[in-house]
């Protein structure tokens, strides 16, 4: 039985790519009486909006997808996060970071690996000082090192059972709580998953990078493994990628020309797409 969840970001409407995760993921945990679990990932307070939550909510009853349960709001489960990152801290495997982003881009002369604009270490050897934490914004970081020597290089397995391996490179000190935020993508992801007993984790290619550092993190915080489908991307004809400022048509403005919901879930899953787009790795 497959225990899925959709994990959108309410800071805009969704779009295509958006119904693909979905209906794949409903697909999944429906087609093995498993569960299709919600999770709104609000915790970005400056780019999240309530109305677009009711957006979510809206666009998935017009595709016919139906969620399991009540809803999951991360923005309500603040204490959870800080539970998990203060077991973290006992364990010395974070530290404060003072550097602004300025300062990070500053230092970074060379490319970095896939886990995106790495951090080069700049606080990581420093003593805790708390006068100092009390006085100027900071956030905390995954001493990735020392997590790697405590819990070994972890690898994940896709819904068709193949094994990947992680590097270090991968993994670049991610930030854990941020200055603005109680928590980070990665730390809410894993802890949330694991709270809702999510099996199997389907999202865009375009988020295997955050795997390494997740599965880290689980096998840290001493949580199950769940198993992974990062699947294609849909993109336009030309092979860009669908974003607000490429006028990528929101599920609202198709439903509002008249596109049936479930037949588009159909199509979808069918890998036939609306002219104009098309499925491609990231
Ligand atoms: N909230 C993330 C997004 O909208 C998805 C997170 C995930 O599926 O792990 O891109």
């Amino acid at each position: 039985m497959k225990v899925t969840r959709f994990a959108p970001s309410p800071s805009g409407r969704l779009h295509l790519g958006h119904a693909y995760s979905a209906a794949l993921g409903h697909e999944l945990a429906r087609s093995s009486g498993g569960q299709f679990l919600l999770r709104i990932e609000d915790l970005d307070l400056g780019r999240c909006r309530p109305e677009f939550v009711g957006g979510i909510i809206e666009d998935l009853d017009w595709l016919g997808l139906g969620y399991d349960g009540e809803a999951i709001v991360q923005s309500e489960r603040t204490d959870v996060y800080a539970q998990a990152l203060e077991a973290l801290k006992a364990r010395g495997l974070v530290y404060a970071c003072f550097c602004t982003r300025a300062e990070i881009a500053q230092s970074l002369t060379a490319p970095h690996g896939d886990a995106g604009s790495q951090y080069p270490g700049t606080c990581r050897r420093l003593p805790d000082d708390p006068e100092r934490r009390a006085s100027t914004p900071h956030c905390w970081r995954l001493d990735s090192a020392k997590a790697l020597a405590m819990a070994g290089l972890p690898g994940w397995t896709e819904h068709d059972g193949t094994l990947f391996a992680s590097r270090e490179s991968d993994f670049g000190d991610a930030i854990l709580a941020r200055k603005d935020a109680p928590s980070s993508y990665h730390l809410s992801c894993v802890v949330d998953d694991a709270a809702s007993g999510v099996n199997l984790v389907v999202r865009g290619e375009d988020l295997r990078p955050s795997t390494p550092t997740q599965r880290l993190l689980q096998s840290l915080l001493g949580l199950p493994e769940p198993t992974y489908f990062h699947h294609p991307l849909i993109t336009h004809d030309d092979g860009r990628r669908l974003a607000k400022r490429d006028l990528a048509p929101t599920l609202e403005a198709l439903r509002n020309s008249g596109v049936d919901g479930p037949g588009l879930v159909k199509q979808l899953l069918d890998g036939r797409l609306p002219l104009g787009f098309r499925l491609s790795e990231a």
